[in-house]
């Protein structure tokens, strides 16, 4: 992996990743039909993410990073090419499939939150885990990651009450409490201030380094960039290097 690193002095990823991959994209396109023709939002991407690796998907925007993230994530179905979440291969599961694949394995934060406006910060961030049938045990652990994310005093609020800074910590909560072996965030830290950012992604790097949580994160900031053991950068919907990422040590496959 060390030869994909720009500008690395970090050692998180090698000590955290076990080199089994837990996600494998192959030559994956995203195309759309427009009044003009087709567009090519994401062409020919071929990827491997490693258990327990930090990934920063850079570039500028309208450069393909969300709806690549929401490919790797299960949430949106590639026209061509092939993803492998956690072993399972995408494309041979239906929507019910796919959902309960991401609510076993995956935590994912919207650029936009997506919280609920009629259930509160609480409510919010123990949500996933009535889905898994477990909201009982949840209860304490979602106080908890409020806490940890500086709303403690917030459990019963409703995101209109909340600034989008709140908002986004509440989906950071309820991304983490189902205990994700992937996180998928889209742009984390971009509505807090430099302070509040700094313990987000602290929090990040926290999980990735006691749990071995497998990070996925989309950034225009730098120090969170630098951050990840990896960068992958889009332009224009084409890996930038991929020559590089392909090659990688830790990509040989049995
Ligand atoms: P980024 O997250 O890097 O800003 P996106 O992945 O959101 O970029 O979008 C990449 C490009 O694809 C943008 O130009 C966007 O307008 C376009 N796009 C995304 N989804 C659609 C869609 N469903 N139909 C048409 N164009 C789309
Ligand atoms: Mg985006």
């Amino acid at each position: 992996m060390q030869d994909t690193l720009r500008d690395n002095n970090t050692t998180t990823t090698a000590r955290n990743n076990t080199g089994r991959p837990v996600i494998e994209a192959h030559r994956l396109s995203q195309r759309v039909a427009t009044g003009s023709g087709t567009l090519t939002i994401l062409g020919d991407i071929t990827l491997t993410i490693n258990a327990g690796d930090s990934v920063a998907i850079v570039g500028p925007s309208g450069s393909g990073k969300s709806t690549l993230l929401g490919l790797l994530a299960g949430l949106d179905r590639a026209t061509e090419g092939s993803i492998t979440l956690m072993g399972q291969t995408l494309e041979t599961l239906d929507e019910d499939a796919r959902a309960a694949l991401r609510g076993q394995h995956v935590g994912f934060v919207f650029q936009n939150f997506q919280l609920l406006p009629s259930l509160t910060a609480l409510e919010n961030v123990t949500l996933p885990l009535e889905v898994l049938g477990r909201s009982k045990a949840g209860d304490e652990l979602a106080r908890q990651l409020l806490e940890r994310v500086g709303l403690g005093a917030r459990l019963e609020h409703y995101p209109h009450q909340l600034s989008g800074g709140e908002q986004q910590r509440v989906a950071l909560a309820r991304a983490f409490v189902t205990g994700p072996e992937i996180l998928f965030a889209d742009e984390p830290t971009g509505n807090l201030d430099t302070r509040t950012g700094q313990t987000v992604i602290d929090l990040l790097f926290d999980l990735n380094r006691e749990q071995g949580t497998t990070l996925v994160l989309i950034t225009h900031d730098d120090h969170l960039a630098r951050r990840c053991a990896v960068q992958l950068q889009l332009e224009g919907g084409r890996l930038v290097d991929d020559r590089q990422m392909n090659k990688r040590p830790t990509d040989s496959r049995p």
